[in-house]
């Protein structure tokens, strides 16, 4: 199968390697010649955990490749995804559709044959059929179907997610759309992982319900975690228990200083403003953004209050400023909410990210950027754990309290726990829902 991915962000990129691997010829298209370039020298411009390795095995093979010429590249294809970004529109909460539509309408004037055209970008309820509407109008003699293919893969796991997905979600109107879609995921299929095929705009209400339903648990065990330190409660321990309950499931229990990222924040104010549009107000999405933006406020607060309510002229050492883990994506990451006060509030920071600086430097004047985390904590008068990067996870307590002016945690991932850091000589440590040494 010819396949062309218009678009090589997190989730083209990602997806089109994928495709490569399993077998079909693909040819990542994207307008920003500098990916390309890259990408054609064996670099990858995003950091994504053995996405490498999986590029150089598929260039090699001669099944991928990388390429600026959409109209070209759409020409050659039986299947064109477009995989291209959807961010929040200005001012009204709505996704952008700006470049699916002009990416829609470089596709259409580059078909030749039939080709199905397939959305694999979020996109609100409708948006498939608009994407139709645009090819019809731009090349009104070519054969096409439509699809929507939502992407559910998280950055930091995605060729994992990609490869062995809970399951696919295919939206068509055709049959012979669907026997297309079955054949690119044929792989998958036979070895037994679902795929699901609906109509257009099932397929597209999955994606933002499903997304909003994630935002939704985690932004309610976060404000079950503020109850549990007005009331001494331990949220670890009852995200265990609750956990344990089948019918809740462990994932997404994880108190933390809010959800961010490239997807939640965007997606939930789209699916709230769709209700909008459709008179019928998202009231708990509406909520769960509420909470959520108040949750993320709280953390520069907590920091602060550690440090007897002023930070002016202090030295704060953050680790991590990626919006998760794994990924050296800055987007929506709590880091440019909390980093950002702090400052104001008259803090020095300093950072170490293993990932976060290509992104984060323009993103956050005024900070140094270290490599090595007990240097960073030299003299400094706190530490933040912000995001749970493995090298986080396991730190020499006793040396890092021992290279600090004062010895203070604020632990936004919990990490760690009192007795770890009263022992190795933190006067001062407070994390997310539980009780704090102060
Ligand atoms: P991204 O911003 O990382 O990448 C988008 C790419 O598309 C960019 O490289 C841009 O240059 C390119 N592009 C834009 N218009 C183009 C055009 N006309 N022709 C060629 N290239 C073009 O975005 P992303 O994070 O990969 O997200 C893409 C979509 O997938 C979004 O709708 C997002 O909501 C969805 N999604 C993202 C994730 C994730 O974890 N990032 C997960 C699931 C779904």
């Amino acid at each position: 199968m010819k396949i062309a991915m218009i678009g090589t962000g997190y989730v083209g990129l990602v997806s089109g390697v994928c495709f490569s691997d399993f077998g079909h010829e693909v040819v990542c298209v994207d307008r920003n010649p500098a990916k390309i370039d890259m990408l054609r020298r064996g670099e990858v411009p995003i950091y994504e955990p053995g996405l490498d390795d999986l590029i150089v095995r598929n260039t090699e093979a001669g099944r991928l490749t990388f390429s600026g010429d959409l109209a070209a590249a759409v020409a050659g294809a039986e299947a064109v995804f477009i995989a291209v970004g959807t961010p929040t529109r200005r001012g009204d909460g709505h996704a952008d559709l700006t470049y699916v539509m002009a990416a829609a309408e470089e596709v259409a004037n580059a078909m030749t044959d039939y080709t199905v055209v397939i959305t694999k970008s979020t996109v609100p309820v409708g948006t498939n059929r608009q994407v139709k509407h645009v090819i019809e109008n731009a090349n009104p003699n070519v054969e096409f179907d439509v699809a929507s293919n939502p992407e559910f893969l998280r950055e930091g796991a995605a060729i994992d997610d990609f490869m062995r997905p809970d399951r696919v979600v295919v939206g068509v109107e055709t049959e012979r759309a669907a026997q297309i879609l079955e054949e690119i995921y044929r792989p998958l299929y036979l070895r037994d992982f679902p795929i699901m095929t609906t109509d257009l705009e099932t397929a597209e209400m999955i994606k933002y319900a499903s997304n909003a339903f994630l935002a939704t648990k985690i932004t309610f065990v976060n404000e079950i975690a503020a109850l549990c330190e007005r009331t001494g409660a331990d949220v670890k321990r009852v995200s265990q228990g609750m956990g344990l309950d089948g019918r809740i499931g462990n994932k997404f229990l994880h108190a933390g200083p809010g959800y961010g990222g490239s997807c939640f924040p965007k997606d939930t104010r789209a699916l709230a403003r769709i209700g909008q549009e459709h008179g019928l107000p998202m009231q708990i999405t509406e909520t769960v953004i509420k909470v959520n933006d108040e949750i993320r406020r709280r953390m520069s607060e907590k920091i602060v209050d550690m440090l007897d309510g002023t930070v002016a002229g202090k030295t704060i050492t953050v680790l991590g400023v990626t919006f998760k883990p794994d990924t050296d994506d800055m987007r929506e990451a709590p880091a440019l909410t909390v980093i950002p006060a702090l400052i104001g509030a008259g803090a020095k920071i300093r950072v170490v990210d293993p990932q976060g600086q290509r992104e984060g430097a323009a993103l956050l004047p005024g900070v140094d950027w270290l490599d090595d985390v007990y240097e960073a904590v030299d003299n400094a008068d706190a530490v933040v754990i912000l995001t749970e990067w493995n090298e986080f996870r396991a730190l020499d307590l006793e040396r890092l309290a021992a290279r600090m002016r004062n010895p203070a945690m604020a632990d936004l991932r919990n990490v760690y726990s009192v007795s770890d850091t009263a022992r190795a000589g933190f006067y001062r440590y407070v994390s997310i829902g539980r009780r704090d040494l102060m």
